[in-house]
């Protein structure tokens, strides 16, 4: 943003997948920071369309429609609306929410692939792959289970082995197997729509170059992807959910389109345009969305978690590009993942805290979506994985929102009441502390801009937090309790400066906690102020850059004070205990329903056939200890250990990065497979393998043993 003179901005945020409900994870990668990042834009007077939708053309929603014996439309139609309202009662402030299954994104899409497919971009390939000749049905991505390649992990899924990370396709697979029916799968050919990732890589290098200024974990990930080298990847595929493939597209190749649907990573992001034109289409001005996407004076941003930087980054602007009609991303200010009470967010687990259940738990608590709003943009994973903790948000609540800025303004709203009889009192002769405060409020608009603009979304809240602390600090030192009483007119002052800093919070704040903001615009009766919600302004009315300066006159009355509650509640412990308590109940639940005995039996693997003795011995196994252990980068699954068996030192590669972290593993003393072939994965050489167990819920525990290092084990 910093470098482009435009005024047109076009935000979007990912569109979640509509098969399961939001959590603070997710409010936390994409929606929350782009949220407050539109709003301080409207403050500003910019120009913004802030679009967003619910992604509902991919396997992963025919997936949980085959597993719960429902239709995928069901499955649609039950999280679709859900997503919508919650994100709503949490303030996200999207000008529009589409969804994926109408009828404007599937001809968007169809005409985009059709426009690519005409200008000769795709790469056709005909292969043979995976087909299940009981379901009738090609067998892609998890419709397929078998043994892992790489590490030998027997329920690797067709499009990835969530033991070693590895990215696989379903023909890579030992023993493969349908999920749909347990079929053993037979070889088909088919032919299949693929972008050339690869000769489109050196335009996606020269205008990645162009872009010095974007994160370091954005770019870093984009650089490894091009260090590997980009290759071309299908676009379409043969299940039976998505948007379908154009028949006259099919018939220009002399093929047939049933069956075949295209990807959702190229369906998806469209959807931000197909919104965008229903959005337009619902104003009126139908014609209105090509400004946003097609004029160069756009300035596009996407928001996003960690996890879609590829196809936000590579794959969506290489087909932006190869299209020639639109404008590309001036920014992805991608976050980090959030981990919640010292752990990683698990939705299998039940360890996550839920939008709708803390919007249910809290809705009798004053501006209860602006506590969460708070603490979570107060820890945004913005360059690296972040913790949130109930204890945490308890402080922030009650320490930040409630001790310093509602007490701030509960402090001087009592006052100007209770001895200016309402009326904001008149600055003469203002001493050196007032005039300080007023300099410090002149600067902390532009303070909390420059934050936004470089997208340090958590640096904005601060700042923020800082005008209210520095607010009472100043209430505190001059004292108008005493002045009051000794010099009328000092206590005037004070509270004249103080009600200034009240009404430039009303406005700066309003980003991160907009319901409690428009609360002290009303008490303040701040009018002709400009609103972060979607919908027009008075030209005349004051905005971002107007807070900097006295918004309130001398001698207007402020609103008689209906209540006088103050604008923040504490949270009680008792409210962060129950918390707390849900959140290891629902987990133990998750565990002991994994291990319970019936299921304890199906989830053990069956005892493989005997071996000879000769095979046995075959193996060096020799006790060791892991001297250091980190993540591989880039490979969310995987530590790379250092392990000394007594006779050299070794780097092995293990795939529990998940479930155990690093520190926990250095200092034990393990069983090393000594003599394993040595294996590459991710720029590292694995030599060896760390035994561990796995038990039936997919917890590893290392085998451990008291031998000397390097003793043989027999
Ligand atoms: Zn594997």
């Amino acid at each position: 943003m910093a470098n482009s003179s435009s005024d047109r901005l076009l935000v979007t945020a990912a569109l979640p997948y509509a098969n399961g409900p939001i959590h603070i994870g997710h409010l936390a990668g994409a929606y929350l920071p782009a949220d407050l990042f539109v709003r301080y834009q409207r403050l500003k007077g910019r120009d913004v369309a802030f679009i967003c939708g619910s992604d509902e053309m991919g396997v992963a929603i025919l997936m949980r429609a085959l597993r719960e014996d429902r239709t995928p439309e069901d499955i649609i139609d039950t999280y679709h609306p859900q997503i919508r309202d919650n994100f709503d009662r949490f303030g996200m402030s999207f000008d529009y929410y589409g969804r994926t299954s109408s009828e404007t994104h599937v001809e968007t899409t169809q005409d985009f692939f059709r426009v690519l497919d005409e200008k000769d971009v795709f790469e056709l390939k005909t292969e043979e792959q995976l087909y299940d000749p009981e379901a009738d049905m090609f067998l892609a991505d998890r419709f397929v289970v078998g043994t892992c390649p790489g590490c030998g992990y027997e329920k690797a899924y067709g499009d990835q082995c969530e033991q070693c990370g590895s990215s696989l396709s379903p023909t890579e697979l030992e023993n493969p197997q349908s999920t749909l029916t347990d079929a053993t799968p037979e070889l088909k050919e088919t032919t299949h729509w693929y972008l050339p990732l690869g000769r489109l890589q050196p335009k996606l290098e020269d205008w990645i170059e162009e872009h010095p200024e974007w994160k370091n974990n954005v770019l870093g990930q984009i650089q490894s992807w091009f260090n590997e080298g980009l290759k071309s990847r299908a676009i379409t595929r043969d299940v039976p959910w998505g948007v379908p493939v154009p028949e006259d597209v099919a018939e220009r190749h002399g093929l047939e389109a049933e069956g075949k649907v295209i990807y959702v990573w190229f369906d998806a992001p469209i959807g931000y345009i197909s919104a965008t034109k229903e959005w337009a289409e619902a104003q009126g001005t139908p014609d209105e969305w090509s400004d946003y996407w097609q004029d160069e004076d756009t300035t596009l941003v996407h928001f996003i978690g960690k996890d879609n930087i590829i196809f936000h980054c590579l794959m969506f602007p290489a087909m932006l590009m190869e299209h020639g009609d639109y404008v590309l991303p001036d920014n992805v200010p991608a976050n980090e993942f959030l981990n919640l009470e010292g752990q990683k967010l698990s939705t299998s687990r039940g360890w996550a805290v839920w939008l709708h259940e803390y919007l249910d738990d809290f809705a009798s608590e004053r501006h209860g979506p602006d506590l969460l709003r708070y603490a979570l943009a107060a820890t945004l994973p913005e360059s690296a994985d972040a913790d949130f903790s109930w204890e945490e948000f308890q402080r922030r609540v009650n320490g930040e929102l409630a001790n310093i800025f509602g007490n701030f303004v509960h402090r001087t709203l009592t006052f100007v009441h209770r001895y200016f009889d309402g009326q904001v009192p008149p600055l003469n002769d203002p001493s050196a502390a007032d005039r300080a405060m007023l300099d410090a409020l002149g600067e902390a608009p532009e303070a909390v801009a420059a934050a936004y603009d470089e997208y340090q979304t958590r640096d904005a809240v601060f700042e923020t937090m800082a005008l209210a602390r520095r607010g009472n600090k100043y209430f505190n030192e001059t004292e108008p309790w005493h002045t009051q009483e000794t010099d009328p007119q000092a206590c005037a002052n004070t509270i004249h400066v103080s009600l200034q800093v009240c009404a430039s919070l009303a406005v700066l704040f309003e980003p991160v906690v907009p319901s409690a903001a428009a609360a002290l615009r009303d008490r303040l009766g701040l009018e002709n102020v400009r609103t972060s919600t979607p919908g027009a302004d008075p030209d005349d009315a004051a905005g971002w850059h107007d807070a900097g300066t006295p918004l309130l006159q001398a001698g207007m009355t402020l609103p008689v004070a209906s209540d006088a509650d103050p604008l923040f509640e504490k949270i009680d412990d008792s409210q962060i205990e129950a918390q707390i308590e849900k959140l290891r109940d629902r987990a133990d639940q998750q565990d002991s329903e994994s291990s319970s005995t019936s299921e304890m039996a199906d989830a053990l693997d069956d005892l493989k056939s005997p071996i000879s003795f000769d095979d046995f011995s075959a193996l060096d196994l020799r006790s060791g200890t892991i001297t250091d252990a980190e993540p591989v980068p880039d490979a969310d699954k995987l530590l790379r250990l250092e392990v000394d068996i007594g006779l050299e030192e070794r780097q092995i590669l293990a795939g529990v990065a998940e479930q155990i972290e690093p520190g926990a593993l250095v200092g034990l003393n393990v069983v090393v497979v000594a003599n394993m072939e040595p294996k590459e994965m991710f720029g590292f050489e694995s030599q060896g393998m760390v035994l561990m167990a796995e038990e039936p819920d997919g917890t590893f525990v290392p085998v451990t043993t008291d031998a000397v290092d390097g003793s043989v084990v027999r």
